[in-house]
């Protein structure tokens, strides 16, 4: 049995659709006959245009019925303010994206619930972290079907796999643990003081102080999501690479690893190479695309799936995309942390 698998497919939908069929159909299932299968899927913030659309979802719910399972998908709602803070908002730009109960086939289930609080507490005992909380359905559901849009990230650099489970099943708390160490750093030489950063800050961290003409940042306000630095017009605002940059990766892969440890008997990777974006589906807007269209990795572990990625795409991309950020920690603090290749 090969450890991951890539079938390309290029413009056309349907090509696509055949394609990752194809792809589903090669890999061995994990599943009993009946079980009910989450979905892991990412429907894009509000306003962002390079979302996958919903139909490679509709593909993989119709083989999982095909299969004999229950299949559902999820995701959990986010730290900042947008299109998915709450499950009403979430499932709302769900809608609007395409991603209907009607259209899929089966439900859409918000996996911290409705009040941000169907989350558990499960074991890590990383250096960072000795538990890690994540949505509820780690032990609700009986398998779960991982799929990435496999593309750029401010802060992991990439994002796929490693990040689809790391953030995609932390609850907002575990999210602000993960990012509460990138911090912004005005460099006032470059700041027009246009105000752009306090608009777009979720928590009021952002703000004018009285008798200052330059943004400040209240550090125990700050969720780190970054919205000022991606969003600052004048790139005036910089993060710590050296040190909390790092500490981040660490954060992704342990909580990555703790959900990791509890599904890896039951879970299929499957990474989509479509629209490949400097920037995630998080953002708002358009990002601009940084590689052509390849296809579908699939497999058995995320950091596999994501190694995969990363080559047929090719490393300088990202680097390119995104040079200060040092995210081959994340691969080599999985071997260090003992999860195993
Ligand atoms: S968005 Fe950038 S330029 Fe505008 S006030 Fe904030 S730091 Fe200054
Ligand atoms: S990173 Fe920036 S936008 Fe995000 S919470 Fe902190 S100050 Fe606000």
């Amino acid at each position: 049995m090969r450890d991951t698998v890539f079938y390309p497919a290029q413009d056309d939908m349907r090509e696509r659709m055949a394609s990752l069929r194809r792809l589903l159909n090669s890999l061995h299932t994990p599943y009993g006959a009946g079980d009910s299968v989450a979905v892991k899927v990412h429907w894009g913030e509000r306003g962002n245009t390079s979302f996958l659309p919903p139909d490679y979802a509709r593909e993989i719910v119709h083989w999982l019925h095909d299969c004999g399972m229950k299949p559902f998908v999820f995701d959990t709602t986010v730290l900042y303010s947008g299109g998915r803070r709450t499950a009403s908002d979430s499932l709302k730009t769900a809608k609007d994206h395409g991603y209907s109960e009607a259209f899929l086939g089966c439900p859409i289930v918000i996996g911290d619930g409705h009040d941000g609080r169907d989350v558990i507490d499960i074991d890590a005992k990383f250096k960072h972290f000795d538990t890690v909380q994540v949505t509820r359905q780690v032990e609700a559901a009986d398998g779960f079907l991982i799929f990435s849009h496999f593309k750029g990230h401010m802060a992991a650099g990439f994002g796929g796999a490693i990040k689809n489970i790391s953030m995609g099943f932390a609850s907002r708390a575990q999210k602000q643990r993960m990012h509460s160490d990138v911090h912004p750093v005005l460099q006032k030489g470059k700041c027009t003081m246009c105000g752009l950063c306090v608009d777009v800050c979720p928590t009021g961290a952002a703000h004018f102080p009285e008798g200052s003409d330059y943004p400040e940042y209240d550090r125990d306000l700050c969720i780190g999501c970054a919205q000022c630095i991606g969003l600052c017009p004048e790139v005036a605002l910089k993060i710590l690479w050296e040190t909390d940059a790092t500490v981040f990766q660490e954060k992704l892969v342990e909580t990555t690893a703790a959900v990791w440890k509890r599904i890896k008997e039951k879970t299929l990777l499957v990474n989509a190479l479509f629209t490949i974006t400097t920037d995630c589906d998080c953002w708002p807007g358009h990002n601009p695309v940084i590689a052509p269209d390849m296809g579908f990795v699939g497999g058995y572990n995320p950091v596999h799936v994501d190694r995969e990625s990363l080559n047929r795409i090719g490393e300088d991309v990202f680097t390119t995309a995104h040079p200060a950020v040092p995210w081959r920690r994340q691969f080599d603090y999985w071997t260090e942390i003992g999860i195993g290749e």
